[in-house]
């Protein structure tokens, strides 16, 4: 039962060391999907539903700004909040992340101090807005 309450997050990303680092950081507190490209992330994406997904940008195969906007297209993936993590820091690349529909951005290396409650502010908003959206649905059928 508690496994079930702990959220679930989808970390898509090729290089072993920084995976390995952000589960170190991330499996105490919540259920971990791993996906090394981004067909892969895709795929995981759709069978699990997760409640936030980290993605890289440099990948192999398909790149992380396509594997955001694949998601985003699709109706059934669209809601979940991508936050990119990645290397490319520079402001153009910055916009070309969130333009193809990542919803923040993390930059590499990451602040082993303050990762986690970055995620967890992350996952706070997405429960409140899932939240939100139960009220305005109940209010709907009242009517
Ligand atoms: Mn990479």
């Amino acid at each position: 039962m508690s496994k079930k309450n702990k959220d679930t997050i989808l970390i898509i990303e090729d290089n072993e060391m920084n995976m390995a680092l952000v589960r170190e950081i991330l499996k105490r507190d919540s259920s971990l999907l791993e996906a090394t490209t981004g067909e892969e992330g895709i795929d995981l994406a759709n069978k699990f539903l997760p409640d936030l997904i980290l993605l890289d940008i440099g990948l192999p195969g398909i790149d992380g700004t396509v594997v955001a906007k694949t998601l985003k297209e699709n109706p059934k993936t669209k809601g979940i909040p991508i936050i990119a993590v990645t290397a490319y820091v520079s402001e153009y690349d910055k916009e070309r992340i969130l333009n193809a529909g990542c919803d923040g951005h993390i930059p590499k290396p990451i602040n082993v101090k303050t990762f986690e409650n970055e995620i967890r502010t992350y996952l706070k908003k997405t429960l409140k807005m899932a939240q939100t959206s139960g009220s305005i649905l109940i209010s709907i059928c009242n009517l």
